[in-house]
C-alpha cells in the first residue's frame, strides 16, 4: 500500500500515533504538489490550527501554510475567509482542531454537551468560511468543489483502537457539479483491522474498499478535481499509479470516468528521440503537442495551426527515461508515457 496521503490521517486511522516517524513525502508528496506537475500555477493554501500539519509534512504544495490559535475555530474561519478573498487562490485546505479537543478533554460522545457544543461551533464556522467562498467576486464563474471529513471518531476521551466508534468516518462533496445523492456503499471493515502496523491490511476488504468513499479519497478527488481540465484520471495517469484513494469527481457529476479517449498512437515508444502522435481530428482543431518530463517540466513542443492528424516531437538530447505526452486537440486533451531510451 502506497501513501501520499497526510500522513497523520492515514496513522490516526491506521491506530499508530501523531507522531510522522517514517514518511516519505519525497514520494509521496501532497495532493498540490502533484496537481502542479499538471498545472504550476495553481495557487494552493492551508490554514490549520494543529502545528504539526505544517511543520512535519514538505512537498506539500502549499503556497502558504498559516498556523491559527486553538479555539472554538473562529480565529481559523476569519483566516482562511481572507484567503479566500484573494481571487487566484485555487486551493484551501482548513483544519478545525475543537471537536478533537472537546472530545479528549471531557469526552466523544453525544451525552456530552461540551462535545456537542464544540460540533456546532466548528459547524459555524465552516458556514462563516462557506460564506466567503460564495462572496468571491467570479464565484458564478468558478467550479469550486467542497469536501469535508473527520479523521476519526472517538470512544472515552480517546481514539486509536479498532472500535466502530472510533474508526467510521462521514464525508460530504457539495458544489455545482455535485448532484444530490447519498452514497451507501458497503463498509469495507478499515475500522476492524486484524492485523497490526499501517501497511498490513488483512482487516479490510479490498473490493468494498472501492465501492464506499474512505478517507484516503478524499485527496484523490480534491486532485481529480483540481486537474480536470487537462483530462487526466489522477488513478490513470501513469506517472502515479499506485495513488492510495480513488476520485468519485464521476460519481459525483455523471461525467464520463475516464475522460482520455484512445484515438491516439505513438510510435516509435520506446523512443531513442523522435516521437510521432497520430490522432483523429474530425473537425479540423488547431492542435499543440507538449512534452513533459517526470517533474511536470515542458522539455518540447510543437503547435500545428492547420489541421492535421500527425505531430512529430524530438525529445534526442533530454536524459533517458519516463515522458508525458500531451496532444491537445481543440479542447480535448491526450496524453500517453513515453520512454526515452
Ligand atoms: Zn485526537
Amino acid at each position: 500500500m502506497e501513501h501520499y496521503h497526510d500522513r497523520r490521517l492515514v496513522e490516526q486511522t491506521w491506530g499508530s500515533s501523531n507522531a510522522y516517524t517514517g514518511s516519505n513525502y519525497t514520494d509521496y508528496p501532497y495532493f498540490p504538489t502533484l496537481a502542479k506537475q499538471l498545472l504550476p500555477n495553481l495557487r494552493c493554501v492551508q490554514v490549520v490550527e494543529w502545528a504539526p500539519m505544517s511543520d512535519n509534512v514538505y512537498n506539500d504544495g502549499w503556497d502558504l501554510k498559516l498556523k491559527t490559535p486553538d479555539g472554538d475555530g473562529a480565529a481559523t474561519a476569519a483566516v482562511a475567509s481572507s484567503q479566500l478573498a484573494d481571487t487566484s487562490l485555487d486551493c484551501m485546505f482548513v483544519y478545525f482542531d475543537a471537536v478533537d479537543l472537546a472530545g479528549h478533554s471531557s469526552g466523544f460522545s453525544p451525552q456530552n454537551p461540551s462535545y456537542m457544543q464544540a460540533l456546532e461551533n466548528v459547524d459555524v464556522h465552516v458556514g462563516t468560511v462557506l460564506n466567503a467562498l460564495y462572496a468571491r467576486p467570479n464565484y458564478a464563474n468558478e467550479n469550486w468543489l467542497i469536501l469535508v471529513i473527520t479523521d476519526h471518531g472517538g470512544i472515552g476521551t480517546g481514539h486509536g483502537g479498532i472500535t466502530y466508534e472510533e474508526r467510521h468516518i462521514w464525508w460530504i462533496g457539495s458544489g455545482s457539479a455535485v448532484a444530490k445523492q447519498q452514497i451507501t456503499g458497503p463498509d469495507p471493515g478499515t475500522y476492524n483491522l486484524l492485523g497490526t502496523g499501517i501497511f498490513n491490511q488483512s482487516g479490510v476488504d479490498q473490493a468494498k474498499l472501492k465501492q464506499s468513499p474512505v478517507q484516503a479519497d478524499i485527496a484523490v478527488t480534491a486532485l481529480h478535481h483540481l486537474i480536470y481540465e487537462t483530462g487526466i484520471n489522477p488513478e490513470t495517469y501513469p506517472f502515479w499509479v499506485g495513488l492510495d484513494g480513488k476520485s468519485w469527481l464521476s460519481q459525483f457529476s455523471g461525467v464520463d470516468k475516464d475522460m482520455e479517449r484512445n484515438n491516439i498512437k505513438v510510435f516509435p515508444n520506446p523512443t531513442t528521440g523522435i516521437v510521432t502522435a497520430w490522432f483523429e481530428n474530425p473537425t479540423n482543431d488547431h492542435v499543440t503537442a507538449t512534452m513533459l518530463d517526470v517533474s511536470g517540466k515542458v522539455v518540447a513542443q510543437h503547435n500545428e495551426c492547420s489541421s492535421t492528424n500527425k505531430i512529430t516531437l524530438d525529445v534526442s538530447g533530454q536524459p533517458k527515461g519516463m515522458y508525458v505526452l500531451q496532444i491537445k486537440i481543440g479542447e480535448q486533451l491526450l496524453t500517453r508515457k513515453v520512454e526515452l531510451k
